[in-house]
């Protein structure tokens, strides 16, 4: 189903690029569309020499809510051009390979092409940043929460051991890693930034001018530096076994998939956005 505004805007201020993900009637939920918009919007901005830093945030109310699982705009089932590898499409493949190469391609894949951007890129979070919304803000380089954020991997309940993008032992520490995946509860923005994966928490109507103002800050350092100052934490968090640690745990994540459409109707254990909210109501969460 078409939407009527850009699932992605692009703006500018200053020598900063915003890039917003705008579903907000969705929770920003990530469906295709807006996940070739958002990369699109990346080259754009790491290709425009005016450009020093970028901030990506979320319309409306909430950072994302993670893939779009159940909403009109849902495109699962579309074969877009792709870009993040030269996997294959997925479309009119059956069972695993079909699903390998979709999330090899939209997920792990565009995580991290997008990871490697040369230019350092700050997320703004408030509200909900769920499962593949946890992907997205950890993509990022630094992150300016809300005091109103939360972040949480719930993808447990579908029996799944978190989501494509498996960063969290890096982002988080295994404790905490843990803690999340195991109860699926919400980590609020405070304890987020008390275990280092958030930079600063604000107030929520300052979130916008502090990632901005944060944005601008790092602009001003020189490009070639600053790419370079990136590519070394980068390098040592990949040399700290990230990389491979990604890529196996990405196994594991096919592997429950598989699992659940082999026992059961379907590779999420018959959950939908509608079905993951009924069981986190139902745990008292
Ligand atoms: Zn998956």
């Amino acid at each position: 189903m078409a939407e009527q505004e850009p699932v992605v805007r692009y703006e500018r201020s200053g020598r900063t690029a915003v890039v917003t993900m705008n579903r907000p009637r969705y929770r920003n939920a990530q469906n295709s569309a807006m996940t070739y918009a958002l990369d699109d919007a990346f080259y754009r901005a790491c290709a425009d020499d005016d450009v020093g830093a970028i901030v990506l945030t979320g319309a409306g109310d909430h950072f994302s809510a993670g893939h779009d699982i159940g909403s009109p705009g849902r495109d699962a089932d579309v074969d877009f051009e792709r870009r993040a590898g030269l996997w294959w499409g997925h479309v009119g493949k059956d069972g695993g390979e079909s699903r390998f190469a979709r999330e090899q391609e939209v997920y792990l894949g565009m995580c991290r092409r997008w990871r490697e951007m040369p230019k350092p890129v700050i997320a703004g979070v408030r509200g909900a940043c769920v499962a593949g919304g946890l992907m997205l803000a950890w993509v990022c380089d630094l992150i300016v929460a809300a005091e109103d954020a939360f972040f949480a991997d719930p993808v447990v309940r579908m029996g799944i051991p978190g989501v494509e993008y498996f960063a969290h032992p890096w982002v988080l520490g295994p404790r905490a890693a843990k803690e999340m995946l195991f109860t699926g509860d919400r980590l609020d923005a405070r304890r987020a930034r008390e275990i280092g994966m958030v930079n600063r928490v604000v107030p929520r109507a300052e979130l916008d001018a502090a990632a901005l103002e944060l944005a601008g800050q790092v602009a001003e350092m020189p490009r070639f530096g600053l790419a370079l100052a990136k590519k070394a934490v980068n390098q040592a968090e990949d040399l700290m076994g990230r990389h491979s640690g990604l890529d196996s745990a990405f196994g594991l994540h096919h592997l429950a998939h598989a699992h659940n459409a082999e026992v059961g109707s379907d590779s999420l254990r018959g959950m939908d956005a509608k079905g993951m909210k009924r069981a986190a109501e139902e745990s008292g969460r």
